[in-house]
């Protein structure tokens, strides 16, 4: 059996072109060096992939940014202002990814949207009705010819029509209708050069297909692909799908004529039942995604064996395939110096996963499987206990009761006992939590964090923030205040550092667009705590105002969102244990007397299923109830507050709703205010703090668009549910810039009380 990668990380292990990528961007890199670090790389992998014995090594993942802006800029999708700035080529890619501010013009970047269902982002492609799209970039051919100079054959890998269709935005009048034609016309032409260049296979990625598909979209594919494959001839031709099944279109994806299809079977869900209700053409080739590219889990030769024997029986000629790009997990464990090897044992990042596919290919060819010594070896450590359990966290899960879901009183009758506990006035002023992170602060952590100096001294200083940022917000004339979040950096890795049951790894970095990166904690075990996390500091600001100072914790679908789940147990149980965990500190904090906490959801929408089907079984089902289980336990007169950053939360206002919290407030001022009226169609009874303004850039709003942003808000809701705040937190911006912001958003929030009361 064959192996095929979908693709591989190119950020490096050490990140290299994340940091060459900057010192370009600051001029302080010429180009040469950057392309020459690219090459490096490029070639690192491939020989990597060769040595493993990756039989199908694709070419063309790589990317200076991201792929399908890759992909829209070989097409010619540029827009005007771009190519108005005249700048090379490459420079002209960057200011779509970035934005371009200098001597030939200034210009904002395109959109970015997250990936699917993944943590990665891509920009969005822009089309206009002067758009004339065509093959206009060499990129697949470059990087196919310099592999083949390496000595080493590739599957050139690319974008396929469909998805690129469905992600761009038409910003004229024209629609995919309109522009099919010559988008498949680009595509054959890609097919045909690849052809005369004697490549054997090209792999056409189209995630799109795993989404929910309506009659008209499947139409719009089918024509794509009859055009695009009409003279394809001796070119073998993948269609690779992944993030999901295909169980809107197998059977006609199927009739189309394909060398080869690629089906995901570790997130499909549906992918073997298709198979086996539907068979599988006998002249294609099967490419089955079974190593799972975005776990850092080791496979378990066991379960992949026995998926193989079922899909063997409904495709004869199956290769053997990561699920989708690697591009996913970190790069090596070789850098892991920390972790030691009764952890690193049950991992497994890109690299590892490339010798996964060796051992399964080898495994597979061996005439008894089940006695080859690498599937022996792994069994082995699936039949282990893995260390890391913890009883009396399962059985506190297990005694868990509707009650423990369900906040008393209702929330009309808390609303009313916390009116008049807390006295606010008219449109409460607060902000979402951190203050800028300076660099006296991250040296005061960082210094702390190596040993220079001593938990007091460390902790000194942020009292002294603490202190400073209090009385500021006083004399601001915030309403509700916070303490600051000196002590955070990353508020996920904070609170995975004072729990137990995570991992932490040095080098596993995963891009999450562009040059950024994150380097998601590791759920080992079961989450508990074992000691206050946050109550310390809280009580130290509260002792210094009269005012409510918010207690700020994060929330646990959030923390479980953005860290790399376990497979031993579901979502559902882990993020229960989080939850239990932050209740637990949650009650601590009230007992402590603080008396509003905010629990930050940031992350609820990101891993909202795919498939609208699956959005309630698969994930709200569970991901509501573990925010409702930290806060059931408060007085009613505790007031629960909760952030998220997405305002694109409309399909699931009512979800929100039921998260019971008394207030949450999130982000709207870069989005229309339409989130506003669906809360209004809904009934939304949750009090709402719409951002009012953009804290992602550094300008300063002034008084009057402030107080038009906030009579706006006033149209479409009742005052008495009104909050005023920023958008999110305060940590990437400048301490100055933020005091003024925050004033003009108190004198706005003070005229628009005013005129109420007129
Ligand atoms: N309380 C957090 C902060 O202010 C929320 C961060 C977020 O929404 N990403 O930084
Ligand atoms: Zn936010």
């Amino acid at each position: 059996m064959k192996t095929s990668v979908i693709g591989y990380p190119r950020i490096g292990d050490l990140r290299e072109l994340k940091f060459a990528l900057e010192a370009y961007f600051r001029k302080e890199l010429p180009l040469g060096e950057l392309e020459a670090t690219a090459k490096k790389l490029r070639r690192h992998n491939w020989e990597l992939q060769k040595q493993a014995g990756i039989d199908l090594i694709p070419s063309n993942d790589f990317s200076f940014y991201d792929n399908l802006l890759d992909t829209a800029y070989m097409l010619g999708i540029v827009p005007k202002r771009y190519q108005e700035l005249g700048l090379s080529p490459l420079d002209t890619y960057f200011s779509m990814a970035r934005g371009y501010q200098g001597e030939s013009g200034d210009v904002k970047a395109l959109g970015m949207k997250k990936w699917f269902n993944t943590n990665y982002h891509y920009m969005v492609p822009e089309i206009d009705d002067s758009c004339c799209i065509a093959l206009k970039g060499r990129k697949p051919f470059e990087e196919f010819l310099e592999a083949r100079e390496l000595g080493i054959e590739t599957k050139p890998v690319i974008i396929g029509a469909y998805t690129l269709l469905k992600l761009a935005r038409f910003t004229g009048r024209k629609r995919a209708e309109d522009v099919k034609g010559c988008v498949a016309e680009a595509y054959k032409e890609i097919l045909k050069q690849f052809k005369e260049l004697g490549a054997v296979w090209i792999q056409l990625e189209e995630p799109a297909l795993v989404q929910d598909m309506s009659e008209e979209d499947i139409w719009l594919f089918e024509e794509l692909y009859r055009e695009i494959l009409r003279e394809k001839d001796s070119l073998k031709v993948l269609l690779q799908t992944y993030y999901g099944d295909v169980r809107d279109c197998y059977q006609r994806l199927a009739a189309l004529p394909f060398d080869g299809i690629g089906l995901d079977f570790v997130e499909g869900r549906r992918s073997l039942d298709l198979l086996e209700a539907y068979g599988f053409p006998e002249d294609k080739l099967l490419f089955a995604g079974l190593v799972n590219g975005k776990n850092i889990w080791k496979n378990n030769y066991e379960k992949t064996l026995t998926a193989v024997d079922r899909i063997l029986k409904a495709a004869k000629n199956v290769v053997l395939s990561s699920s989708c790009s690697l591009l996913h997990v970190p790069c090596t464990l070789r850098n892991e110096t920390r972790l030691t090897q009764s952890y690193k044992g049950y991992l497994a990042f890109a690299e590892e996963k490339l010798w996964e596919l060796r051992d399964l290919k080898a495994v597979l060819g061996s005439d008894s499987p089940l006695l080859h010594d690498a599937y022996q070896e792994n069994t082995a450590l699936f039949r282990q206990e893995r260390c890391g359990c913890k009883e009396e966290v399962r059985s506190r899960l297990e005694s868990l009761t509707d009650k423990d879901f369900t906040r008393l009183p209702a929330f009309e009758e808390r609303e009313k006992i916390q009116k008049q506990a807390f006295h606010l006035p008219l449109l409460p002023i607060t902000t979402i939590g951190s203050f800028p992170q300076t660099k006296e602060v991250r040296a005061n952590r960082f210094a702390f964090k190596k040993g220079e100096i001593g938990e007091e001294q460390y902790k000194e200083y942020n009292r002294k923030k603490i202190k400073e940022c209090i009385r500021l917000q006083e004399q601001t004339g915030l309403d509700v205040l916070v303490h600051g979040e000196y002590e955070r950096n990353d508020m996920v890795e904070y609170f995975g550092e004072c729990l137990d049951g995570f991992l932490f790894t040095d080098k596993a970095w995963v891009q999450s667009y562009g040059t950024r990166c994150v380097k998601p904690p590791i759920v080992w075990g079961d989450i508990s705590r074992s000691r206050p996390m946050t109550v310390e500091y809280s009580v130290y600001a509260q002792s210094l105002t009269d005012r409510p100072v918010k207690g700020m914790l994060t929330g646990p679908v959030t923390i479980l969102n953005w860290s790399f789940p376990r497979e031993d147990i579901s979502l559902k149980e882990c993020a229960f244990q989080i939850g239990l965990a932050i209740r637990d500190e949650v009650l601590e904090l009230e007992a402590n007397g603080i008396r509003m906490i905010q629990i930050d959801e940031a992350a609820l929408r990101e891993k909202l299923p795919l498939r609208r089907q699956d959005w309630h079984e698969e994930y709200l089902d569970w991901a509501i109830p573990a925010f409702r289980l930290v806060h059931s336990g408060v007085r009613p007169e505790t007031q629960i507050h909760t952030h998220m950053c997405y305002s694109e939360f409309g399909a699931i206002i009512k979800d929100i709703d039921d998260m019971d919290a008394d207030v949450i407030t999130f982000e709207a001022s870069r989005s229309d205010l339409t989130i506003l009226d669906d809360l209004k169609a809904c009934g939304f009874r949750t009090q709402v703090g719409p951002g009012v303004y953009d804290i992602h850039s550094p300008r300063i709003p002034s008084v009057e668009e402030l107080l038009i942003a906030l009579e706006k808000m006033l149209e479409k809701l009742p005052a008495e549910k009104l909050w005023v705040n920023p958008d999110c937190g305060l940590k990437t911006r400048e301490e100055k810039e933020s005091w003024i912001s925050l004033k003009h958003m108190a004198e706005a929030a003070c005229l628009a009380r005013r005129s109420l009361r007129e």
